[in-house]
């Protein structure tokens, strides 16, 4: 490299980390139904959702890409990233897991796990448990949401709400005891019978937050609403590292 390159590649970098930017990864596994509600995937709407974020980079990222969409590079300038699967979690490599389990712990990057993703391998090796649920039902479930921390930061400008369908996962979720459960939900079965069910749980883990959401079944309209939308908003901001 000549001198002259050399320098530009320092100034570069310097720009670079002069920048105030910060970036928040979305990544999906490239399975919800094409001619469904996320023709895009999910992690597309997810994105569509932050747009109005001030002062982030938003990143797409899936499984199909090269390094399964998170590259050494991309990992080490991610502030926060936010994970939904469902059927491919055997497919994502222990190599890169064991990489963003470290990103989290040691510098601080924040991770948000969504429906499905309570058995993502990364989420599942950050919280050191099982992640089950009870049990899984698609039976035309509704529910209702309840801001149960309102002064929580993920919690701000969100109101209770209803979502007229959901995957119902039921209670006891095999989990580290969180820090705060700013979301709660009551479940209403087609029968009429009604079951609680936490809906937002938070975790500081090592240097890291991580913060779990139950919605978001791939063939129902979630990541679209709102308050889903508000929601994801405030993770991420409640989740990136302090500068
Ligand atoms: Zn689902």
């Amino acid at each position: 490299m000549g001198a002259a390159t050399a320098a530009a590649a320092v100034l570069n970098i310097n720009l670079f980390a002069a920048t105030s930017q910060r970036r928040v990864v979305v990544w999906s596994e490239n399975t919800a139904p094409v001619d469904k509600v996320y023709p895009k995937d999910v992690n597309t709407a997810i994105a569509e959702g932050l747009k109005s974020l001030e002062g982030w980079d938003i990143v797409i990222a899936g499984i199909d890409q090269p390094e399964q969409g998170i590259s050494e590079a991309l990992l080490n300038s991610t502030d926060v990233l936010i994970w939904w699967g469902h059927k491919r979690h055997g497919d994502v490599k222990d190599e890169l897991v064991d990489r963003i389990v470290k990103r989290v712990k040691e510098q601080g990057m924040g991770f948000l796990s969504v429906h499905s993703s309570h058995f993502a391998k990364p989420y599942r090796k950050l919280m050191g448990t099982a992640c089950s649920w009870r049990e899984y039902k698609a039976d035309g479930t509704s529910v209702k949401i309840t801001v149960k921390e309102p002064n929580h930061p993920i919690a701000k400008g969100v109101k209770d709400f209803a979502l007229p369908k959901i995957e119902r996962y039921g209670e006891p979720f095999a989990v580290p005891t969180p820090e705060a459960v700013p979301f709660e939900g009551i479940y209403t079965k087609p029968n009429g019978e009604q079951e609680p069910g936490r809906m937002g749980l938070c975790w500081t883990i090592g240097k890291g937050r991580v913060f779990y959401l139950t919605p978001g079944h791939e063939t129902y309209d979630d990541f679209y609403r709102p308050e889903i939308r508000q929601i994801i908003k405030n993770a991420v901001e409640w989740a990136a590292p302090a500068k």
